[in-house]
């Protein structure tokens, strides 16, 4: 049995499971990372050298064979040396009631007094157990074979994460990273694949995520079905119910009441069985439902709006750097984007900017409905309102003035799809991009991309691509807006 820290990364990255640590292990082909992961991968390893440059001089690893390292490391810390970039660990030891070989490569060992601190470089913007399980988890192991290696105590953990802040990571000793190790292990010897739910958003990051949800189309297993949870998925096959067929033929009562795991305790499915089945009849019998009306206001124009933004982990905010507007219906108007510009005020004049482009909205309009898909748009304007304040209230008038058009839309008609994602729903519109490889995440590592540029005419270039992508956004919307005026009365 081997078994290395990077397998702790692989039952926890990109989403905690057992069905990729099986694959990984048998070298089942992986597709290549996207885009935006390339860019965190980039940014991780320039954090690190960066890291690696305030440290001074040190004793490198970094080229060596695993082997050599683990042999060179020990010789190395048995002389003293204040600083050692990519030593190796090996410890032979006994796992359950088997040998087991468990490796390690932490970023830096640290000389502290007679110990070593363990030292990595994340850039992680929040290191915690929710966000990150992996990193203490690979951090404690990490200690824990330093320990067994020096026969000496560790003198503490770090994480420097993406901020710069030196977090540090309690040690207990290394029992429960080694239970994890344990049950990686076990998944690893399994005979047969576990079976894990896929998730159209929770799975799209990981490199299995093409054969996995093939394999369930081909099953046409339940996990399909949008509104269908992981617990409830976990609980139905555990009763041997499967199949979208199978969950389209339930009972609702029996449905309404299975109580699956909810944010760490349980609740009940209650009203939403109803639309659970709905929606499995609708995939089975391969046909829209109309369960109600389209609830929107009699407008002559809308506002479509759609925002970019860039996650936490890559910014000191949640960071909006593209707010995008135009008005379709009988009075079109011109395209207005507000990008926040390079710089550290780049933030807040994006955002008045996006208020000017509101404001001259509403004096030609007057107070159009702002359509926009899912709740993101709405999060972020409470959240810049916040931030940076309203002082003339046209955000109030923004947030007054939205409409989710999802929300409309899964009130009045039932789609035969796997996913409500803007991106399924404007093909069954009808509509075609002209940048087929555009996605929200495409769109993230194009504008970090365009961040590190120093010719501001490439930079532009690339911020008129981010445009295009965020053009189409909004035309896809209008799109399914009338497509989804002509269906539903
Ligand atoms: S695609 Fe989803 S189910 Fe498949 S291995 Fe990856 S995380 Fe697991």
């Amino acid at each position: 049995m081997s078994l290395t820290a990077s397998d702790i990364y692989a039952y926890y990255q990109p989403a905690e499971c057992a069905r990729r640590v099986y694959l990984r292990y048998r070298g089942e082909p992986e597709a290549e990372p996207g885009p935006y992961e390339q860019i965190l991968l980039r940014l991780g390893e320039r954090h690190e050298r960066a890291h690696l440059a305030s440290l001074g001089e040190v004793e490198d690893m970094s080229s060596l064979d695993f082997d050599k390292a683990v042999r060179k490391t020990k010789d190395l810390i048995r002389k003293g040396a204040p600083v050692i970039y990519q030593p190796a660990f090996r410890v032979e030891t006994i796992l359950g009631s088997a040998r087991a070989s468990i490796g390690g490569v932490p970023d830096f060992i640290i000389r502290k007094g007679n110990s070593y601190l363990i030292r990595d470089c994340k850039i992680s913007r929040r290191i915690n157990e929710v966000d990150h399980p992996e990193i203490a988890h690979q951090l404690i192991l990490y200690g824990w074979l330093y320990e067994q290696t020096t026969g000496g105590k560790i003198a503490g953990l770090e994480v420097v994460c993406g901020t710069g802040e030196i977090v540090a990571i309690p040690y207990d000793g290394g029992v429960g990273v080694l239970d994890t190790l344990f049950r990686i292990n076990r998944i690893q010897q399994q005979s047969e694949e576990p079976y894990n739910p896929v998730g159209w958003s929770r799975c799209q990051p990981c490199g299995f995520f093409q054969r996995c949800w093939g394999k369930a189309e081909d099953s046409q297993d339940l996990t399909l079905v949008p509104e269908v949870d992981k617990g409830l998925v976990s609980i139905l096959h555990r009763s041997g119910i499967r199949t979208i067929r199978q969950l389209a033929e339930l009972d609702g009562a029996y449905l309404s009441e299975i109580n699956r795991p909810w944010g760490g305790r349980e609740q009940r499915v209650g009203r939403k069985a109803e639309i659970i089945i709905k929606q499995a009849l609708a995939l089975a019998k391969n046909r829209e439902l109309i369960i109600g009306k389209l609830d929107l206001p009699p407008a002559r124009n809308f506002a479509i709006f759609d925002i970019e933004g860039l996650p936490p982990q890559l910014d000191e905010m949640d960071k909006v750097y593209l707010w995008g507007l135009q008005v379709y219906g009988e009075r079109p108007g011109d395209y207005l984007s507000a990008v926040s510009r390079f710089g550290q005020d780049g933030d807040r004049q994006g955002w008045f900017e996006f208020l000017r482009n509101c404001l001259k909205l509403f004096t030609a309009y007057g107070d159009l409905p702002l359509v926009h898909w899912s709740a993101y748009e709405r999060g972020r304007v409470k959240a810049y309102i916040e931030r940076h304040g309203d002082p003339e209230g046209i955000g109030e008038r923004v947030i007054h003035n939205l409409l989710d058009l999802l929300k409309v839309a899964k009130k009045a008609i039932i789609l035969p799809d796997y996913s409500y994602s803007l991106k399924r729903i404007e093909r069954q519109a009808g509509y075609r991009r002209t940048l087929p490889e555009g996605s929200g995440e495409w769109a993230m590592a194009k504008y970090i991309e365009a961040t590190e540029m120093e010719n501001p005419h490439e930079r532009q270039e690339i911020m008129n691509e981010i445009l295009k992508y965020n053009r189409e956004d909004l035309e896809a919307t209008w799109a399914v807006l009338q497509w989804l005026r002509a269906k539903v009365p």
